[in-house]
C-alpha cells in the first residue's frame, strides 16, 4: 500500500539524507548532489535549461512496434509489455518529415547547448532497434553537427539482454557514445553484465540507470563491486514513477513533485557512502523525483561573472 507523505517532507527527508554523505558534492541551485569526479554529458539536461537534449522514442513515431520484452514489477505498463516479441530485424522509418523537425530543432536550440546530446529510449528496450539508432545518428553527424559545429553526445538506453557483440561494434562505429543499463529490469541478470563487458571494450562511457527501489537493495549492494570491476563510469539511481496502473504493486511511502514517486528511504545515499566507503570510482547521481521536476524548468542559472550580457 502506497502512503502519501507532504513534499516539506519528503524535502526534509532528503536534506537529511544528504547530510550523511561527506564528500556530497551539491550544485549551487542545490539540486545537483553526486559523488565522484565528474558526470557524463548526458546527465546535464537535469541541471541546465539544455533545449537540444533530445529524447528519441524507438516507437510508433518510427513506425515501430511499441511495447517492452520486460515485465518490472514496478513498471505501469508491464501487463502489456509480457506479451511482446522480440523481433530485431525490424527497422524503422525515419521520414523526411521527422528529419526536418529535428533538424530544425537543432538549428533554432544548438546556440544554447554547450553539450548537445540526444538519447534513444522510450518503453522498451531501444537497442532491439540498432540498425535504426546507426541511420539516426550517422544522419546528426553528416547533416547537423556541420550546421551547428559542435559535437553531440549520442546514448541509449537498454536492458542489455538482446545485444550483440556486433550490436555493440555497429552502435560505436556509428558514433553512439554512451549506453544506459537498466539492471533492475533483468533482475540484475548475469547475461546484462555481460553486455557491459563487452560495452566497456566498445564504448566511450558505460553509466548504469536502475530505479533505487527498495525491494532490490540485496541485488544493489551485490552489484557495486561488480560494476566496479566492469569499469562503469556512472551510477545513476532514480525514482519509480506511481501511476493508477502500478500504484497496487507498490509499497511504502511516496511523495509528489511533478510526478509521484516512491520514497526510497534513504537507499541513494545509504549507496553512495558504500561506495566512498569502498574506494569504487564511478560517480553516483541521485535522480530523485526534484531533479526530474526541476529539469523541466525554463531558466538557466549563469553565474553573473560567466555572463557576458548580463545586466545583474
Ligand atoms: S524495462 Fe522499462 S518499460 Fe520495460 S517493463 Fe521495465 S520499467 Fe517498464
Amino acid at each position: 500500500m502506497i502512503n502519501l507523505i507532504p513534499i516539506q517532507q519528503a524535502y526534509s527527508n532528503i536534506f537529511q539524507r544528504q547530510k550523511s554523505v561527506p564528500s556530497l558534492k551539491v550544485s549551487e541551485d542545490g539540486i545537483r548532489a553526486y559523488i565522484g569526479e565528474k558526470l557524463s554529458p548526458s546527465s546535464e539536461h537535469y541541471f541546465i535549461n539544455d533545449n537540444f537534449v533530445k529524447h528519441i522514442t524507438l516507437d510508433k513515431v518510427l513506425g515501430l512496434p511499441s511495447g517492452c520484452p520486460m515485465s518490472c514489477d514496478y513498471c505501469p505498463g508491464y501487463k502489456e509489455h509480457k506479451e511482446f516479441t522480440v523481433d530485431k530485424t525490424i527497422v524503422g522509418d525515419f521520414t523526411d518529415g521527422i528529419k526536418d523537425y529535428l533538424f530544425n530543432d537543432a538549428v533554432m536550440t544548438a546556440f544554447e547547448t554547450e553539450h548537445p546530446s540526444i538519447l534513444y529510449g522510450g518503453d522498451t528496450d531501444s537497442l532491439i532497434y540498432v540498425d535504426t539508432i546507426c541511420e539516426i545518428v550517422k544522419w546528426y553527424t553528416d547533416k547537423v553537427v556541420p550546421m551547428i559545429g559542435k559535437d553531440i553526445w549520442h546514448h541509449c538506453y537498454t536492458t542489455g539482454m538482446f545485444t550483440t557483440e556486433e550490436d555493440l561494434e555497429k552502435l560505436a562505429e556509428s558514433g553512439v557514445n554512451e549506453l544506459h543499463f537498466h539492471l533492475g529490469a533483468s533482475d540484475f541478470s548475469e547475461t546484462a553484465y555481460d553486455t557491459m563487458r563487452l560495452a566497456r571494450i566498445y564504448m566511450e562511457s558505460i553509466i548504469v540507470e536502475t530505479p533505487s527501489y527498495p525491494k532490490h537493495k540485496d541485488q544493489l549492494f551485490k552489484m557495486l563491486p561488480i560494476i566496479e570491476d566492469i569499469g562503469v563510469d556512472q551510477l545513476n539511481l532514480s525514482a519509480i514513477d506511481i501511476k493508477n496502473a502500478n500504484r497496487k504493486r507498490l509499497h511504502g511511502d511516496a511523495y509528489k513533485a511533478f510526478n509521484m514517486v516512491l520514497d526510497d528511504g534513504g537507499l541513494v545515499y545509504d549507496i553512495m557512502n558504500e561506495v566512498v566507503e569502498k574506494g569504487y570510482s564511478y560517480s553516483v547521481l541521485d535522480l530523485n523525483n526534484f531533479v526530474v521536476m526541476h529539469s523541466q524548468g525554463e531558466a538557466k542559472w549563469v553565474r553573473p561573472q560567466d555572463c557576458e550580457d548580463c545586466t545583474f
